[in-house]
């Protein structure tokens, strides 16, 4: 397929998601005193604002709304200890369909419960994410139960896609460029196929933790790597390899991704939550961290910016090590 075509069948599933069964527009909201301080507009799209507090139900209920009757009726399994395991829990429950998760055993108990409260079986299974995602994969092949992605299937991305579409009707004045975190990819890949095919001017900027930086190491190379070790404090984007359908609108829409550090994720928290008086996650923190970085380095001013807010699931104790390291950054107090 060419760049082209790719993205306009992109377009159409996004056009055709009907994730608003589940998921709910979010606002597109103005950082006041973020704009004040760096000298351009910055908007907040509130997506730690969706049920279960992130962007991800859109593509779990996108993906099982359009499974087959026999598919559904088989049920569905995954991997996840965070926020894809909440997402198709709840877009099981909704859909009758009945879910499997499987979540490595050192998944924080809240979390757990966080899936079984929502209908979904929970099995605890090996130490770490790969070996959980190794038994997930052997249980679906084993009970012919659908396995689901968390960011590597079109219809995932293509229910993560609608975040774009919002934000094209929110904001129809001049849009300079939308920052977007970076997991496995699903989220960018989405929302870099309905802007590029329907206002390509528009920057589309990724945005990764310095510890699981898969897009940026699979653009430099040209190919997909992957990452030695990936460090987990911002876990919501913490993946090793960029999904394959992922890379393949990446490589072709993503104008730049940029790194941030830990410390800079703890900052772009606290500016969150003064103009919003909301918390974010430290992946939900990743675009913010990534504006500032982008102003800082370009210069640039009087441009208009979209931030994604991707995610609110933060254990209330981690609060603690975020306000102490945002205290200890100089420009962050
Ligand atoms: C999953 C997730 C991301 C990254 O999304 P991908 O589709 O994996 O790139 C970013 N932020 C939060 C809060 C997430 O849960």
């Amino acid at each position: 397929m060419n760049h082209h075509n790719l993205l306009e069948h992109y377009v159409k599933k996004i056009l055709a998601a009907p994730v608003y069964e589940l998921a709910v527009r979010t606002p597109l909201q103005p950082a006041p005193a973020l704009s004040q301080s760096l000298g351009n507009q910055i908007l907040l799209k509130r997506e730690d604002l969706q049920p279960t507090f992130s962007f991800k139900i859109r593509g779990a209920y996108n993906k099982l709304v359009n499974l087959s009757a026999a598919q559904k009726a088989r049920g569905v399994i995954t991997a996840s200890a965070g926020n894809h395991a909440q997402g198709v829990a709840l877009a099981a429950r909704e859909l009758n369909i009945e879910a499997t998760i499987v979540m490595p055993s050192t998944t924080p108990a809240l979390k757990v419960t966080g899936v079984r409260s929502r209908g979904a079986e929970a099995l605890l299974q090996g130490e770490s994410f790969p070996v959980a995602l190794a038994h997930a994969l052997q249980l679906a092949e084993q009970t012919g139960k659908t396995f689901v992605s968390p960011f590597d299937d079109p219809d995932v991305i293509a229910g993560q896609g609608t975040v774009a579409m919002e934000i094209l009707r929110q904001h129809q004045g001049p849009l300079d460029a939308i920052f977007v975190p970076v997991g496995g990819g699903g989220l960018i890949a989405g929302i870099a196929a309905y802007v590029k095919y329907l206002r390509p001017e528009v920057r589309i900027i990724g945005v990764e933790s310095e510890h699981s930086a898969c897009l940026y190491a699979a653009l430099k190379a040209d190919e997909r790597v992957v990452l030695p070790t990936v460090g987990t404090f911002a876990d919501g984007v913490a993946v090793a390899q960029i999904g394959a359908h992922c890379f393949e609108v990446c490589r072709v829409t993503v104008d730049e991704v940029l790194t941030v550090t830990n410390d800079e994720l703890c900052c772009a928290i606290k500016n969150i939550y003064d103009d919003t008086r909301s918390i974010t996650e430290p992946s939900g923190a990743l675009a913010v961290a990534g504006i500032k970085k982008y102003v800082a380095s370009t210069g640039v001013v009087g441009q208009t910016l979209v931030a994604i807010d991707s995610g609110a699931n933060i254990n209330f104790d981690s609060l603690r090590h975020v306000a102490e390291r945002a205290g200890l950054n100089e420009v962050c107090v």
